[in-house]
């Protein structure tokens, strides 16, 4: 694990380092462990849950071989080159099986219902004529036509979903395919969130002058609730030592993580940094991005702590980019962190930036085979319009001069809360 300790020759003070957006991640991911608990929840409650377990089949897919269309079903050897007329001796839909099929006959039948013993191929409807209660056929058949096997899809016993696993919408129906009533999935994580700052205020409350709305609150729980985090909200503390301690001993006991925002700047006003400090360990990082230069990481008593920065836009695209790596892998994730997808950047850079930057963008997709990014005119870690307007960002690189149109990494945000 890279200590950040080449890249700054500067700092005195251990615990404060210099790292890069990547080594941030890195130690993040293996500091974070799985969490481990299982829990049975209900299909119907195991949207967006992952899972503890692989998930086997316990049926064959089709459950029988089946007709994949229309038709006529027949044994491919009644017919010659040249075709054959067959007597239709039965009738055969969906739901309901036939009889074995008498040798030289052929049967009606329709999509998905069963083969009838002996009948190898079915003959689409609009390939037959009917003379009467006779199907005449004008070709040679192949054994196998138009039938789906028995267990092309899955085969019992196979694995269908593997622990790790974050259940998305389509599972929940394969799993129903499958007659699968319940799975084991891991527990929630509990998420304690506090917010720090004398000059926030609630929505729903008068502001006085200086003060501003809690955005952070809302913005942090809502991407930890759609992570399907369990959050315990402990709310606003005062600026103050003794009541960010407190707010984090309360934190500690309560929850499997503990995340703060603001407060972890070298400010006078900045409590947890001290408070961390002073009930438990504090690795206080500087990383070399924007937005959202400080980040701190730790433990409050046995309970780890992630604190992210004050600045609306910093504090979500810090919780993205570092803290949903950490969240997935004490999920039991078997992916921390997407891969990117790739854009154009217009722009050359000429002076190599000295932070990485993660523009917020959105991609215009009608100029080339790769996506345009066009960034948002104000890119200040305030300005939480930003956010909404983008699709994602983009990662300038640090350290490096680029062409215009130079190609780029891309996460939309789909895909970092995912
Ligand atoms: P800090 O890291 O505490 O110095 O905060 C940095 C900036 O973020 C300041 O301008 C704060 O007012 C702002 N800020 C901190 N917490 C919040 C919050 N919960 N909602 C909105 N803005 C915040
Ligand atoms: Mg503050």
């Amino acid at each position: 694990m890279s200590t950040g300790h080449s890249d700054c020759g500067c700092f005195n003070n251990p615990a404060e380092q210099m790292l890069s957006a990547d080594e941030a991640r890195r130690t993040l991911i293996e500091m974070a462990h799985p969490l481990g608990d299982a829990e049975a929840v209900a299909l119907s409650d195991c949207l967006g849950r992952v899972l503890a377990a692989d998930v086997v089949s316990p049926l064959d897919v089709p459950g029988h071989d089946n007709s994949a269309m229309d038709g006529y079903a027949l044994r491919s050897a009644d017919v010659g080159e040249g075709g054959a007329r067959l007597p239709v001796s039965q009738r055969i839909a969906a739901g309901h099986p036939g009889d074995p099929l008498a040798a030289g006959t052929c049967a009606r039948i329709f999509t998905g219902a069963p083969m009838p013993g002996g009948a190898d191929a079915v003959v689409m409807q609009e390939e037959v004529e009917l003379d009467g209660e006779v199907a005449v056929i004008g070709r040679a058949v192949r054994a196998g036509e138009n039938v789906r096997p028995r267990a092309n899809d899955i085969a019992r016993g196979a694995v269908v979903l593997q622990a790790g696993t974050r259940i998305r919408p389509q599972m929940v129906g394969l799993l129903a395919s499958l007659g699968i009533p319940e799975v084991m999935v891991v527990r929630r994580l509990r998420v304690a969130l506090l917010n720090t700052g004398d000059e926030i205020v609630e929505p729903g409350e008068p502001l006085a002058p200086g003060q501003i709305y809690n955005s952070n609150r809302y913005t942090l729980t809502a991407t930890l609730q759609q992570a399907s985090c369990e959050v315990v909200d402990l709310g606003q503390v005062e600026d103050t030592f003794e009541a960010t301690r407190e707010a984090l001993l309360e934190a500690a006991r309560s929850a499997d993580l503990i995340v703060t925002s603001g407060g972890v700047s070298v400010g006078e006003e900045d409590h947890i940094k001290a408070a961390v400090q002073a009930e438990g360990e504090l690795s206080l990082w500087r990383v070399r991005m924007k937005p959202g230069k400080p980040l701190a990481y730790g433990k409050v008593r046995e309970t780890p702590f992630i604190g992210l920065p004050g600045n609306p836009v910093s504090a979500f695209i810090t919780l993205c980019l570092f803290g949903m790596p950490y969240i997935r892998v004490a999920q039991g994730r078997s992916e921390a962190f997407p891969l990117p997808q790739r854009a154009r950047w217009p722009k050359a850079v000429e002076r190599p930036l000295k932070r990485r930057e993660f523009v917020r963008v959105r991609l215009d997709h009608a100029a080339d085979d790769l996506p345009l990014a066009e960034p948002f005119p104000r890119q200040g870690s305030d300005v939480l319009t930003s956010t909404v307007w983008a699709d994602g960002v983009l990662e300038i690189p640090e350290g490096m001069a680029l062409p215009g149109n130079s190609i780029l990494n891309y996460w939309s945000f789909g895909e970092l809360l995912a």
